[in-house]
């Protein structure tokens, strides 16, 4: 079972001190994804980082710009370029000046808009940072230095930065206290999200702060939890090709059985990109490039 963390004091649009060096700013948009909404992080005082500024949203631009009024906005960090964390970016740079760092967004989930799983693009326009951040780069002001952290997975452009004062891990959408988080083909890669989960709990974080939701502070347990489950529903997913279910369609509410309805076609492309794992390393089979439609087979050797 995930230790899930769900709890947080909070009012939309109220700067709140989260540690030394951290504030945090909840965006007002809830949702089936985005929980209590965007936790946009500023960090540092009187030259201060944004992280996620968040969806397009003028009340939360408002929040930002009055929490951070008589300091300078130095930096503005993008862990990816879903709806509910980017977009905001822009206008923040053009009230600020600020420099936006992170990874673009990748040209398939900018053209095709929208898709089923409600975190694509719907926007034509490509997301672009002024600085394509490598791994390991670090930004820094006075008495912060953040490190980008590449943790691909959720989405193929996510980065994670790193709080080295305070041993913590600004983790985005790649780990979430409140919930597991949607890995949806082709953008999202599940065998990048293990190794990702794997970077992570390498560096001994001593807290995460992800996006949406309150912190991790029991980094190293609830990380290993998150990869179990990930592992548990791979052999549930293996179980049920044994018994002879071969469609998404036909697995997904068995496998997802009680959890909200509205969240099946995501699940769905979870189910996907575990799929696309397992035929990757030899466990399943499936004629032409595994899709929501594709009849999957086991492969006689497979360990269950
Ligand atoms: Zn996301």
């Amino acid at each position: 079972m995930i230790p899930f963390v769900r709890d947080m004091a909070f009012e939309y649009g109220r700067p709140d001190a989260v540690s030394p060096l951290i504030r945090r700013v909840v965006a007002n948009n809830p949702g089936p994804f985005t929980y209590l909404g965007t936790g946009t992080y500023i960090v540092g005082q009187g030259e201060v980082a944004v992280i996620d500024p968040g969806p397009a949203l003028d009340l939360h631009l408002d929040a930002i710009l009055e929490a951070t009024a008589g300091e300078r906005i130095s930096h503005i960090l993008i862990t990816h370029t879903h709806q509910d964390h980017a977009p905001l970016a822009y206008p923040l740079k053009a009230c600020t000046g600020a420099m936006i760092y992170g990874l673009e967004e990748p040209r398939h989930q900018a053209d095709e808009g929208e898709d089923d799983s409600g975190l694509g693009a719907d926007d034509t326009r490509r997301f672009r940072p002024d600085v394509m951040i490598a791994d390991g780069q670090t930004v820094s002001g006075p008495g912060w230095t953040l490190e980008a952290i590449l943790t691909p997975g959720h989405a193929s452009n996510h980065v994670a930065y790193a709080l080295r004062e305070e041993n913590a891990l600004f983790c985005g959408d790649h780990i979430m206290g409140w919930s597991t988080t949607v890995i949806s083909p082709p953008d999202g890669d599940m065998t990048q999200y293990y190794a990702s989960l794997d970077r992570v709990q390498a560096r001994g974080f001593d807290t995460l702060w992800p996006t949406h939701g309150p912190p991790i502070t029991d980094v190293a347990p609830f990380v290993e939890a998150y990869r179990n489950h990930r592992l548990a529903r791979e052999r549930q997913i293996l179980a049920e090709l044994r018994e002879g279910g071969g469609t998404i369609a036909e697995m997904t509410p068995r496998l997802y059985r009680g959890v909200d309805k509205r969240l099946h076609a995501a699940a769905a492309r979870s189910v996907l990109a575990h799929l696309i794992h397992l035929v990757r390393i030899g466990q399943v089979h499936c004629e032409g490039t595994p899709n929501l439609n594709s009849h999957f087979k086991l492969i006689s050797n497979s360990m269950i």
